[in-house]
């Protein structure tokens, strides 16, 4: 489909900081809208006024009442209504799940038309780990229930992203070095604007350096996975793969080994493979 031509709910992700990559999608879906969903009005007045269409805007939010969401299910029954956020994708850290959820269960056409996330652009940009990641959105701002909410994701063998703001980074950083340790992070800030910036370091490093430094514009943190375990040789890692081989499959035993000790997926699957021919 490459213009929406049936009534329903059309997610729609919008640039985040630059204009240039509002998707044809995009465009046309908001041209043809009967009405859209924002945050604010005066934000998602500017861009289409720089594309240069006019719609009915309605605010929508999740804390909208079940009423008011009844009355926009009326609406997607019956015309096309974009749902927009300020920037990025609609429902990631933005209102719009209830919306979905609801015109799912009501039997209504739903779709997406994907754009840029501040999240993904972030991790791309990071130079840490990309193949396995978690998505927390913003942390609590205050330490005791960051430092816990921090533990809950402690020894998970991922990337975290967070979204963060100026002020509160350095004391983020700081506990997050506290709850997890030494790890390498990046701090990824206005991607896709002028003063777009990426830093990585290890986590007390960035931790002190934003102590000091408040940086203006929106930011991105990603802290990478914790590293393979320094006193990790050859052999534990060949007893781990045995260990594993006892309960899975020789590739589901090389990837789960592959991944606590930060190595090569490949070799150990053709050890494992080596070892069966053996046998
Ligand atoms: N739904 C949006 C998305 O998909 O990116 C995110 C909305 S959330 C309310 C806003 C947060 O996203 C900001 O506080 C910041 O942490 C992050 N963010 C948005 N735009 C950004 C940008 N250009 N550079 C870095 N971070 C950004």
């Amino acid at each position: 489909m490459s213009t929406p031509a049936q009534s329903g709910l059309y997610i729609v992700a919008t640039p985040i900081g630059n204009l240039g990559d509002l998707s044809r999608r995009a465009e046309e879906t908001l041209g043809l809208a009967d009405i859209i969903l924002v945050e604010d009005t005066r934000v998602t007045g500017k861009l289409l006024n720089h594309i240069g269409k006019k719609a009915k805007m309605m605010v929508y939010n999740d804390h909208k009442s079940a009423a008011d969401r009844a009355f926009i299910l009326d609406a997607i029954r019956c015309k096309i209504v974009a749902l927009v956020s300020d920037a990025g994708t609609p429902l990631i850290s933005d209102p719009g799940y209830k919306l979905v959820r609801d015109a799912q269960a009501a039997g209504l056409y739903v779709t997406t038309i994907p754009g840029p996330s501040a999240a993904i652009a972030a991790l791309t940009l990071s130079g840490l780990p990309s193949d396995r990641f978690l998505f927390e959105g913003f942390l609590p701002s205050k330490t005791k229930a960051r430092s816990e909410a921090l533990v809950a994701l402690k020894d998970l063998n991922a990337s975290l992203i967070f979204y963060e703001n100026g002020s509160r980074l350095g004391a983020m950083l700081a506990d997050a070095h506290t709850v997890l340790g030494e790890r390498k992070a990046a701090v990824v800030r206005e991607i896709t604007k002028r003063f777009e910036e990426s830093v990585t370091g290890s986590l007390s490093e960035l931790a002190q350096r934003y102590d000091a430094e408040k940086p203006k514009g929106e930011i991105v943190v990603i802290i990478g996975p914790p590293g393979a375990p320094e006193a990790a040789s050859e052999q534990d890692i060949e007893a781990a793969l045995r260990e594993a081989l006892d309960r899975l499959p020789a590739s589901k035993a090389a990837g789960e080994v592959a991944r606590t000790f930060n190595t090569d997926r490949k070799a150990l699957y053709e050890l494992a493979n080596r070892w069966k021919a053996e046998k």
